[in-house]
């Protein structure tokens, strides 16, 4: 088991022993253990009861525990807490904005025992009732519930992507000889999955369907499944799977026909024509075909979404993608000056050993107290690491960033005096949220056209599948960003991935450059940089638009130019 889902496994134990109003002590063994076990690199999968034991703040109980995960997946302790809670209570645990106490409260004295109870003593306005609740946080609870319930079944990228893989590996040992491709949402790299979906190449279906419900992974819904199509659960990952049964002659139109949204499909291109028209007139060999068949430069499936890609495969204009491998550096990221896992030269370090050339460290603001935010004797202490540093890694290169609260009356969180200290801001949003679209859009622009902002951060504040951002008014946002020469990031954190990539080619057109930005608040985040490409290039996104595939030189001339110019 990967360290992060071990460390869920104590998490969870944590939150179910407060649930129970178990011994706070105990409690707090768990917590302290969760901290420790965040820092740690090495996989823990691999570690032996004395190594384990060596780590500051792991004991022997739970050194002991990791052992068990290591050998059984769980741990007694665990699994008795998971006995004793029903599982729609520990459903509960996972909405934002209560915490286990609260959660035992609704459980214990309203009964509720499923979402969909809890729910209903929501809309019946017996959650305000109780002690400590009232009707703001009744309200959060009811947008938080109905919020999961579409979401239901629904896995990110990230999750979806790795579970994707492994299914496709089992159903290529399965078919050995057969043609075998992912499509659907995952190769199209959506940020969000909904459905897992395959292409078999086989002329016995029949034949197939059975292998394939052979398969320990995968669960048939014989209603469902027909013939040529195999319908059920991939039950790794609890996502609904279609797996298209074709002859091999026709693998490359199911895989085309699969693999695009429907309106890439159905646009009209030229004359009347359609892809999927294209795609009906014959059995092509491969993908490439189609493309040369419709007239056209081959699209990538990730760009297959029917907004302008056709006209420009047409007259061959398609963008050159931006790769991950073209990035340079990594701006916008956390050490613990703020609310991060590592310090700031290992944060350095590590980023210099994965081949990058510089880091921009931008931790939280002094607003952001509940980040560890800093006050302005933390900036200046950080700023003499940093020079420090800079002298010791050279010619890797720390720029002095802070990722700066957007206050609600859209300021910056220092002094002019303060501001003028660093190399580059990041602007963002993180309080006080409920805002509408016209407030969260003069928010945001008042803090763009601040002179000292040279990157809007996360500009809708959304987490994918666990809250909706803010309302803004995309465009203008954009068009702000133009007018005050203002980067907007996409933060790679698989959660966020924003700002959308439905609005990268709007940024591209108003010349407006995006930086591929993980957000890293510990070394194994900057390898999430991957999905902000993946977005990106979903976007149209090219290298020539992306600010971090600068050089360190550039970087460190643009910031200063940048600088220069304010008055
Ligand atoms: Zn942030
Ligand atoms: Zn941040």
């Amino acid at each position: 088991m990967e360290n992060k889902n071990i460390i869920k496994l104590f998490k969870l134990t944590a939150e179910l022993l407060e649930l129970h109003d178990e011994n706070p002590f105990k409690i707090r063994s768990y917590a302290n253990a969760v901290g420790a076990l965040e820092l740690v690199e090495a996989p823990l999968a691999g570690m032996s009861q004395v190594q384990l034991e060596e780590i500051g703040g792991v004991g022997k109980g739970i050194a002991a525990k990791i052992v068990e995960v290591n050998t059984t997946g769980s741990f007694e302790e665990l699994d008795q807490m998971l006995a004793a809670t029903p599982p729609g209570v520990v459903e509960m645990l996972r909405i934002k904005g209560i915490g286990p106490k609260k959660v035992r409260n609704l459980w214990k004295e309203l009964g509720a025992e499923t979402v969909e109870e809890l729910l209903e003593a929501c809309e019946q306005d017996k959650v305000s009732k109780l002690k400590g609740f009232g009707a703001k946080t009744q309200e959060n609870i009811r947008q938080a519930l109905l919020f999961t319930q579409q979401n239901r079944g629904k896995l990110l990228y990230a999750e979806a992507e790795s579970a994707a893989q492994k299914l496709l590996e089992n159903i290529q040992e399965a078919f050995p000889e057969a043609q075998v491709s992912l499509a659907g949402d995952v190769r199209r790299r959506m940020e969000i999955v909904e459905h897992l979906q395959l292409v078999v190449a086989t002329d016995a279906p029949a034949e197939a369907t059975g292998k394939l419900s052979k398969l320990q992974v995968l669960e048939q819904d014989e209603k469902a499944s027909g013939p040529l199509v195999w319908r059920g659960q991939h039950t790794v990952s609890g996502l609904s799977t279609e797996i298209f049964l074709v002859p091999e002659a026709s693998f490359a139109n199911e895989l085309l026909t699969r693999s695009a949204s429907a309106a890439h499909l159905t646009q009209i291109f030229a004359a009347g024509k359609c892809m999927m028209a294209v795609i009906r007139q014959e059995n092509h060999a491969t993908e490439e075909d189609i493309y040369a068949a419709a007239g056209m430069a081959y699209v990538l499936p990730e760009m297959r979404e029917g907004s302008n890609e056709l006209q420009l495969a047409m007259e061959n204009k398609l963008p050159k993608l931006l790769e991950l491998t073209d990035l340079k550096g990594s701006l916008h990221n956390h050490s613990t000056y703020s609310d991060g896992a590592h310090t700031l030269e290992l944060m350095a370090t590590f980023c210099r050993d994965m081949g990058y050339g510089y880091l921009g460290i931008s931790d939280h603001s002094k607003t952001a107290s509940y980040a560890g935010g800093l006050r302005e004797g933390d900036v200046l202490r950080q700023q003499k690491e940093i020079d420090e540093l800079n002298k010791k890694l050279a010619p890797f290169k720390i720029f002095k960033g802070i990722e700066s609260d957007i206050l609600g009356d859209g300021s910056l969180d220092y002094s002019e005096d303060m501001l003028k200290t660093f190399d580059f801001i990041v602007a963002s949003i993180h309080s006080s949220l409920n805002m509408d679209e016209k407030k969260a859009t003069t928010r945001l622009i008042t803090a763009i056209e601040n002179p000292y902002t040279t990157m809007l951060g996360h500009p809708t504040g959304r987490l994918l599948l666990r809250r909706e951002g803010y309302p803004i008014n995309h465009q203008m946002v954009i068009d702000a960003c133009a007018a005050n020469n203002v980067i907007i990031e996409i933060n790679a954190n698989p959660w966020r991935l924003d700002i959308d990539w439905r609005w990268v080619q709007y940024a591209i057109e108003k010349g407006v450059m995006l930086s591929i930005n993980p957000d890293a608040h510990h070394t194994s985040g900057y390898d999430d940089m991957k999905y902000g490409v993946l977005v990106g290039r979903k976007g149209g996104l090219t290298k020539e638009m992306t600010f971090n595939t600068k050089s360190a030189e550039e970087v460190e001339q643009y910031f200063r130019e940048r600088k220069e110019k304010i008055k």
